[in-house]
C-alpha cells in the first residue's frame, strides 16, 4: 500500500505530474483502490448563505464587490431557507452540506451566531457540515468545533507566486495561518485549488506540493476548473481541457492517498466520459445541486443517471470516523 508521506519534493511531484496521462491514471487508480472503496463517491451540496459584496479582489470571483458581474450583494439567507436547503440536499442523497459566505473573515456579530446555530442544526440532521467563511480566529474555530463543525474549506488556489498575482487583499501566509487554526482545533481541513486561471504547470505542481507537505494532508482536496465569469478579470480565460483536470486529480490522489479528492467547479462543462476519467484518476467526491455558490452546476437527474451507468454509489456520512473507531476496537 502507498505510504502516507508529507515529505514530497517538488521534483518528485513534477515527475508524477508529467507522467504520460494513461499511465498516470493507472498509477492513481492503483493508489485509489488501496485506500478507498472504488465506486464510492461522496456527494456534497454547497450553498451560498451570504452572496456577493465581498471586499476581497480574487480575480476569478464574481462575488467580489470590485467587479461588475451579475452577482449582487445580498443579506445572509434566513435560517429556515438554509435548513430547508439542507433537508432537500439530504433527501437528494448528499451527506455533506457546505455553507459559504462571501466574507473576508468570519464575522464576530449575530451573523456568526446564526452560522453556529445552522452548524448545530444541520449536524443534528446527521450530515457532515463544512463552512467556508474566510479567515478564522482561534476563538471562532473553537465555537464552530463546539457546534459540531466537521470541516472548514479554505483553498490555497494556486502556487504562492501565482496567488500573489491574482489576489492583492491578503497573502498566502494569511491563508496558511487560517489552515493552521482549523487543523489545531481538530476540524477537518478542506483545501484545494483552481486551474485554468493562466497559471503554468509549475504553479500547479507547487500547489500540490504545498498541499501534500502540510503537517497532515487535508481531509478533502477540491480541484476546480475555472468558470470564467463575465465581468471578472478572468472572463476571457479559455475552458480547461478535461485531461488537465484528470492530471491534477491523479497527482493529488497519488501524493495524498487518504484524502477525498473532489471534482468540483467546472464539472458542469464535462461530459460523462470525461468525468469517468476523473473518477478513474482518483476523484471520489462531487458537488451536486443546481448551483455551486453562484455558478451553474450539473443537473441532478443527469448525475443520478451517471452514477447508475458508472456503477457509483454515494458514500455514507462520517465514514472516516466510523472506520477509525472500528480500527481502534480491532486494535484493542
Ligand atoms: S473568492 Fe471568496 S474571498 Fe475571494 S472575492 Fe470571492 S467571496 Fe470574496
Amino acid at each position: 500500500m502507498a505510504d502516507i508521506r508529507t515529505d514530497w519534493t517538488l521534483d518528485e511531484i513534477e515527475s508524477i505530474y508529467n507522467t504520460p496521462l494513461l499511465e498516470l491514471i493507472y498509477q492513481a487508480a492503483t493508489v485509489h483502490r488501496e485506500h478507498h472503496d472504488t465506486g464510492e463517491v461522496q456527494v456534497c451540496t454547497l450553498l451560498s448563505i451570504k452572496t456577493g459584496g465581498c471586499p476581497e479582489d480574487c480575480a476569478y470571483c464574481p462575488q467580489s464587490a470590485r467587479y461588475q458581474t451579475e452577482v449582487d450583494a445580498e443579506k445572509m439567507l434566513d435560517s429556515d431557507v438554509i435548513l430547508s436547503a439542507a433537508e432537500k440536499a439530504k433527501d437528494a442523497g448528499s451527506t455533506r452540506f457546505c455553507m459559504g459566505a462571501a466574507w473576508r473573515n468570519a464575522r464576530g456579530n449575530k451573523d456568526f451566531d446564526r452560522v453556529i446555530d445552522m452548524v448545530r442544526k444541520v449536524t443534528d440532521m446527521d450530515m457532515e457540515v463544512c463552512c467556508t467563511l474566510g479567515m478564522l480566529t482561534d476563538e471562532q474555530a473553537v465555537k464552530l468545533k463546539e457546534a459540531g463543525l466537521y470541516a472548514y474549506n479554505h483553498n490555497l488556489d494556486s502556487s504562492e507566486d501565482f496567488y500573489n498575482r491574482i489576489i492583492s487583499t491578503r497573502t498566502y501566509e494569511d491563508r496558511l495561518e487560517t489552515l493552521d487554526t482549523v487543523r489545531n482545533n481538530e476540524i477537518s481541513v478542506c483545501c484545494g485549488g483552481i486551474i485554468g486561471m493562466g497559471e503554468t504547470d509549475r504553479d500547479r505542481i507547487e500547489l500540490i506540493h504545498n498541499l501534500s507537505t502540510m503537517p497532515s494532508h487535508p481531509g478533502s482536496v477540491p480541484i476546480n476548473a475555472l468558470i470564467a465569469v463575465k465581468g471578472t478579470p478572468m472572463e476571457n480565460q479559455p475552458k480547461v481541457p478535461w485531461d488537465d483536470m484528470a492530471r491534477m486529480i491523479a497527482t493529488a490522489r497519488i501524493t495524498m492517498p487518504d484524502a477525498m479528492v473532489r471534482l468540483s467547479a467546472g464539472r458542469v462543462n464535462m461530459s460523462m466520459e470525461e468525468q469517468a476519467h476523473c473518477f478513474m484518476a482518483g476523484a471520489n467526491s462531487i458537488f451536486t445541486g443546481d448551483k455551486l455558490l453562484t455558478t451553474c452546476n450539473n443537473d441532478l437527474n443527469e448525475d443520478q443517471q451517471m452514477f447508475e451507468r458508472l456503477g457509483l454509489t454515494p458514500r455514507a456520512a462520517f465514514k472516516s470516523e466510523k472506520n477509525d473507531a472500528q480500527e481502534e476496537v480491532a486494535a484493542e
